[in-house]
């Protein structure tokens, strides 16, 4: 068996050499025991060994395991690919704690540590299941584009690039696109970037984040959609749980099983709970941060970790959504994970004239959308679907608190290197 990784370790037990080396292979570094009687010339290579060397190995897991830390082995061939030109500027062996803005500057050499590592390997994990649960179901993976003319929820969050002798804008969302594709396949998916000018600087938003993005059609109702999501959670936080459980050890943290369906509460329910609790929540705006985390308590006490808000007021949406007839409110949904929003979705409005209708009512004009709207003209079908934030399910399902822990290079407002 042929291992490569970086020395993350190196200690010396009497005449024994133990050099600890973190691969691409497991969470737990591989542990290489080194014994002068034993394997005198490898020992006299690995006794110039440091941390921060960049090798490979041959070898056997070795008969007794000693360590706690790692899974212990006997080398028989060993080869030097690189070493440090300078001493590394932080502790890849997590003896020393490293402040947040340090391992947001070094999170790619970082890396090589357990804790850190895993939440980069069960972010991989979320997006393996998720493309796992939609092939599986019948979706398509789609692209679409990420230089757009207009933005999917007006001009607020947009960013501006110049686009030759125009001007363009960063996508904040796939939403227009992933319904125009609904005019010709079924079911599509895009896991993508999304690009968003937050005007503030919380410990949930990135200015680059990753979203899970789903639209289906021929759909009976938004019923359809808010099953297909709460599956395709499930789906990835039970995959977690059951195949990165060394990760969610070295992490300190809980694995979690979902069952479906998810609790669900109509916004109006809503309202009245956290009225009852004494907070000052509007029928016609978005709830706040600070409401969305107190329905996280007391859902959390009623065994509820995951559950659906539906039925967003209109003033507080997209034009997109569908509305109900004759009311304030629409098919808009919110699922959130113990007080935070990881997703949004709902019906879609599929009949053009209330499309044309809804723009203009959100104080837009229809002929920046008409690229869209031409969409709607030849056999649309009734649509939903969601955009399911990658960093916040992640924070969720690892208990991170802040979102900047979710990406190796994070985009912030002080941020755009590394
Ligand atoms: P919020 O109200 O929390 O700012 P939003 O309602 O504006 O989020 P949506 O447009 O509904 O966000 O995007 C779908 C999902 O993408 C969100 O539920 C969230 O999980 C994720 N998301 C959106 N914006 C960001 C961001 N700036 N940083 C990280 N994740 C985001
Ligand atoms: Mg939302």
């Amino acid at each position: 068996m042929r291992v490569c990784g970086w020395v993350i370790r190196r200690a010396q037990v009497g005449r024994v050499l133990i050099i600890e080396v973190s691969s691409s292979s497991s969470v737990k570094p591989c542990v290489l025991v080194f014994k002068p009687e034993r394997e005198p010339d490898l020992y006299n290579v690995a006794r110039n060994i440091d941390v921060g060397f960049a090798l490979c190995f041959e070898g056997r897991v070795a008969e007794e395991q000693k360590s706690k830390r790692g899974v212990e082995y006997t080398v028989e061939k060993l080869e030097v690919y690189a070493k440090p030109t300078e001493p590394l500027p932080v502790d890849t062996s997590g003896k020393t704690p490293v402040l947040l803005d340090t391992r947001l500057k070094y999170r790619w050499l970082l890396a090589r540590k357990p804790e850190e590592r895993a939440i980069f390997r069960v972010r991989a994990g979320v997006i393996k299941a998720a493309r796992e649960y939609f092939e599986e179901n019948g979706f398509i993976e789609v692209h679409t584009p990420k230089i757009v003319a207009a933005g999917a929820e007006g001009g607020a969050t947009l960013f501006k690039v110049q686009y030759f002798e125009s001007e363009a804008y960063l996508s904040q969302s796939p939403q227009l696109y992933k319904q125009m594709l609904v005019a010709s396949f079924e079911k599509v998916y895009e896991i993508t970037p999304y690009f968003r000018a937050e005007k503030f600087n919380t410990t949930r938003h990135l200015n680059e984040s990753w979203g899970i993005d789903v639209e289906q059609g021929f759909i009976s109702g938004v019923e359809d959609v808010m099953k297909t999501l709460e599956e395709l959670v499930a789906f990835i936080v039970n995959y977690v749980s059951r195949n990165y459980r060394d990760e969610l050890e070295a992490l300190g943290v809980e694995s979690l099983r979902l069952t479906t369906p998810f609790k669900r509460l109509k916004f109006t329910e809503v309202v009245d709970i956290l009225r009852s609790e004494g907070l000052d929540v509007r029928e016609d705006e978005d709830l706040s941060d600070l409401a969305e985390r107190k329905l996280g308590e007391i859902m959390a006490e009623k065994k509820h970790p995951v559950y659906f808000i539906v039925g967003f007021p209109w003033p507080s949406t997209a034009f997109y959504y569908m509305r109900e007839e004759n009311s304030i409110y629409t098919r808009k949904f919110d699922l959130d994970f113990m007080g935070l929003e990881i997703a949004s979705g709902g019906q879609r409005e599929h009949r053009y004239e209330k499309l044309v209708e809804a723009i203009r009512d959100k104080g837009l004009n229809p002929e920046n959308y008409s690229f869209y709207l031409e969409a709607f003209k030849y056999g649309m079908p009734p649509h939903g679907g969601f955009g399911l934030g990658v960093e916040r399910l992640l924070m969720k399902i690892l208990n991170l608190e802040n979102i900047r822990e979710a990406v190796f290079f994070v985009r912030d407002r002080t941020r755009i290197v590394p």
